[in-house]
């Protein structure tokens, strides 16, 4: 289906007040953060929040992230929230940091799954802060492409995936993650690990003090797959260059089309990249790719994450 999306860059008042006008009237957009491009519908309407599972394909059991303007919005969403979950807002919002917290009256069972604990974050892109200011009010924004598939860093990638199915994409350049934010569930003491991120359980131990354990037990995080973030090319993950070509010979020599990817020397450039290094591939009929792993430090763990849920959507 051709794209009827139109793209706007969010630096006109009347685009902002067009988008607001748009999400008030129960319609969802596309808009930027840091971590990964959004599809933003408004918090407090049930069918804009179904349209988002309906485009996405998602099942509705997989819950959605609340995206507010800042951190005073927070006691509308939330009660009964530790000090530790206070700490960890002062400390990173705006940031890409999602935190699992006890839902108020107000948050609509369509966002939770049904769940008594909800997600939040408050993201950290002037163009976003903008308009959820002007809205006064919270969107749901998981990322705007289709359930299972590769996330979005720019508005092109947005507009490639979703552009038949909804009318406004903001465009707030690429996204300066480039992964998705780190999520914390705060209703366990101590609090738990449930996706890794830009932000780190070491980081928050060094900054706030406070000790995050890995989720145990039961995946504590629904939505939570063995296999996700996948391009159509398959990936394949090695620990060097040199063991990277290695694996390219053999593929080359079965008659694939292969790239080798290794971005390990900066992370953070690695995280950024990630993902438009994986549409490329696929745009470019790329049948194999072959990904040099981070080290297991800093953003290096998340992007491992990613990459281990990649290679592993292509086995049966
Ligand atoms: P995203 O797919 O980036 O929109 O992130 C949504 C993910 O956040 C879900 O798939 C869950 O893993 C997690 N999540 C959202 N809400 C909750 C919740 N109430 N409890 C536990 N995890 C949640
Ligand atoms: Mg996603």
């Amino acid at each position: 289906m051709p794209s009827k999306a139109r793209i706007l860059d969010g630096n006109s008042e009347s685009e902002i007040d067009e988008c607001v006008e748009m999400l008030r009237a129960g319609s969802v957009i596309g808009i930027p953060t840091e971590t990964v491009y959004g599809l933003a519908a408004i918090a407090t309407n049930s069918s804009a929040i179904n349209l988002v599972f309906t485009i996405k394909e998602r099942p509705t059991s997989h819950p959605l992230i609340l995206h507010i303007a800042d951190v005073s919005m927070l006691d509308d969403w939330a009660t009964n929230i530790s000090s530790e979950a206070r700490a960890l807002c002062k400390k990173f919002w705006p940031g890409p940091l999602t935190l699992i917290l006890h839902k108020s009256d107000k948050v609509l069972t369509e966002v939770t799954g049904g769940r008594d604990t909800v997600a939040i974050r408050c993201p950290n892109h002037s163009v976003t802060t903008k308009l959820l200011k002007k809205l006064n009010d919270a969107v749901v924004a998981p990322s705007a492409n289709k359930f299972g598939k590769v996330s979005p860093t720019t508005a092109k990638h947005v507009v490639n995936d979703l552009g038949s199915d909804i009318s406004i994409v903001l465009d707030g350049g690429d996204c300066s993650i480039g992964l998705e934010s780190t999520i914390i569930d705060c209703t366990t003491t101590p609090p738990q690990l449930l996706r890794t991120g830009a932000i780190t359980a070491e980081q928050i131990l060094r900054e706030c003090n406070i000790t995050v354990v890995s989720a145990s037990g039961e995946s504590r995080a629904p939505g939570m797959l063995e296999k996700h973030y996948a391009p159509v090319c398959r990936v394949v993950l090695v620990s060097s260059s040199q063991e990277g070509l290695i694996e390219a010979q053999r593929y080359v020599a079965d008659g694939f089309k292969v790239r080798l990817l290794d971005l390990t020397e900066d992370l953070d450039m690695f995280a950024r990249l990630l993902y438009s290094s994986l549409r490329t591939a696929d745009k470019d009929g790329i049948n194999v790719a072959i990904v040099v792993r981070a080290p297991m430090k800093g953003i290096g763990f998340a992007i491992n994450e990613r990459l281990e849920k990649a290679a592993n959507s292509f086995l049966k």
